[in-house]
């Protein structure tokens, strides 16, 4: 395995193994108090949120306006009730039931024209469409409207502008705060279990079977034992949770083995995710050619055939999967013959550059776009799994030849498709240097964990 490193990870320094425990002690005594949800001590703001929303004094709004006007002063900043109202300052209204905007209006005692709001546009009618509980930022000058802010999404508004006598409509993006958060678990019966109970999404979960998945096989490999490490993205608006980002380092331990992630975007702009010799996880082929199955007989020289009860090679794998499954081309490459021979019944081969082919039999079908001479893409599904052919129930049987030569798609060593240049290792290192540090603290921990 090209991209597997065996533990002790290379940046643990060497220290004697009761300084280790010690350490690792404490580093588990603080993640411990640490309750889940919270950012890590090694959390960073990349932004900060670039709008602030203030409130006009309250003695200038009417009793029935001050009960709608929801304060949201920032927390840094000290109200002035008593400081006279000058232009500028912004009114946040949220909608009640059964509002509308000409009603907000009057409670507010604006005085423009809401037709100058009102016309024709795709902008402008998302306001008449505004429903309870939207927030509405409003910005007077006196008794006239200079700005109304139409908060979409905590982080998307609509903001109309004052132009002599008519508004300009334009989208606003708020920033918002980035943090790393870890997430970690164990096997003990499925990855979603482990995953949920660790707070993961699905999606995360899924992220982090997507890094992974060109290393291990994990509908068939994984183990009780096997543990997780992730650090991702939490991208917060005034220090609320908004939504997950991306997964900047995963750490995957299968079987012994412990694989390593970092995300990484290159020179170029291409973001990868790469172990820490700056090999690219991504390789030309995928393992396995169907997501969900199980191995029903193996790449085997000398097998005696269920059917025809005589001793021959079973030159691939088979993967027991239900009829009409789909299957996934494992590499990009070229439709070579399409069609339907003997004991493989419906078969496709396709061709990976010189070298590589795949064979996919036993098919039901195939799926659109798969003629002889068409290109797919790596997972691209080309057919579903079936029975036709020389079988005893569905399944894919799946071969993988190099040069020509029967491989066992389970063993072969895959191409990887490439290394980061040595002129970048510098860049790359640095950038990886701090969530590194972090998995080896967690890993460490773990350690410590196992040995009490
Ligand atoms: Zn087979």
């Amino acid at each position: 395995m090209g991209t597997s490193q065996k533990r002790p990870a290379r940046s643990f320094p060497l220290i004697p193994l009761a300084t280790v425990l010690v350490a690792g002690l404490l580093v588990a005594a603080a993640i411990l108090i640490t309750p889940p949800g919270q950012s890590t001590p090694g959390g960073t703001n990349l932004a900060n949120a670039a709008m602030q929303v203030t409130d006009l004094p309250l003695k200038q709004l009417s009793p029935q306006a001050f009960a709608d006007v929801e304060r949201d002063l920032d927390a840094t900043e000290t109200p002035e009730p008593t400081t006279p109202v000058h232009a500028g300052k912004p009114t946040t209204v949220v909608v009640k039931r059964g509002d509308s905007l000409s009603a907000i209006f009057m409670r507010l005692g604006i005085y423009s024209n809401l037709a100058q709001l009102l016309k024709p546009g795709e902008d402008h009618r998302a306001l008449e469409r505004i429903y309870p509980g939207q927030k509405l930022v409003f910005t007077l000058s006196g008794t006239r409207l200079d700005r109304l802010e139409l908060v979409q999404t905590p982080y998307r508004s609509l903001v109309y502008s004052r132009n002599n006598d008519s508004f300009v409509a334009e989208t606003l993006h708020r920033q918002l705060d980035t943090i790393l958060q870890y997430a970690g678990g164990h096997i003990d019966s499925s990855l979603y279990l482990a995953g949920h109970r660790a707070g993961m999404s699905d999606t995360l979960i899924q992220d982090l079977v997507h890094i992974f998945r060109w290393d291990i096989d994990f509908a068939l490999d994984l183990r009780v034992g096997d543990s997780f490490s992730i650090l991702y993205e939490k991208h917060l608006l005034d220090g609320e949770e908004v939504e997950d980002g991306e997964i900047a380092a995963a750490e995957f331990v299968n079987k012994g083995i412990t694989y390593r992630a970092y995300r990484y975007t290159d020179e170029s702009g291409r973001t990868d995710y790469y172990t820490l010799e700056g090999k690219s996880l991504h390789r030309t082929f995928l393992r396995t050619p169907v997501k969900i199955a199980r191995i029903s007989s193996y790449f085997n020289p000398r097998r005696r055939h269920p059917i025809l009860n005589v001793i021959r090679a079973h030159r691939g794998v088979d993967y027991a999967a239900p009829t009409g499954t789909p299957i996934q081309a494992t590499g990009a490459g070229r439709v070579i013959y399409r069609g339907t021979k003997g004991q493989y019944g419906k078969m496709i081969v396709l061709r990976h550059g010189n070298i590589y082919s795949t064979l996919y039999a036993h098919m039901s079908r195939y799926a659109r776009g798969t003629g002889v001479g068409r290109t797919v893409k790596q997972g691209q599904t080309i057919g579903y799994v079936g029975s036709t052919g020389l079988s005893t129930g569905p399944h894919l049987h799946y071969e993988f030849r190099v040069n020509g030569v029967h491989r066992n798609p389970l063993k072969v060593k895959l191409p990887q498709t490439k290394s980061l240049p040595k002129a970048e290792m510098d860049r790359f290192l640095a950038t990886i240097h701090a969530p590194a540090r972090q998995l080896d603290a967690y890993a460490l921990n773990r350690l410590a964990l196992q040995a009490l």
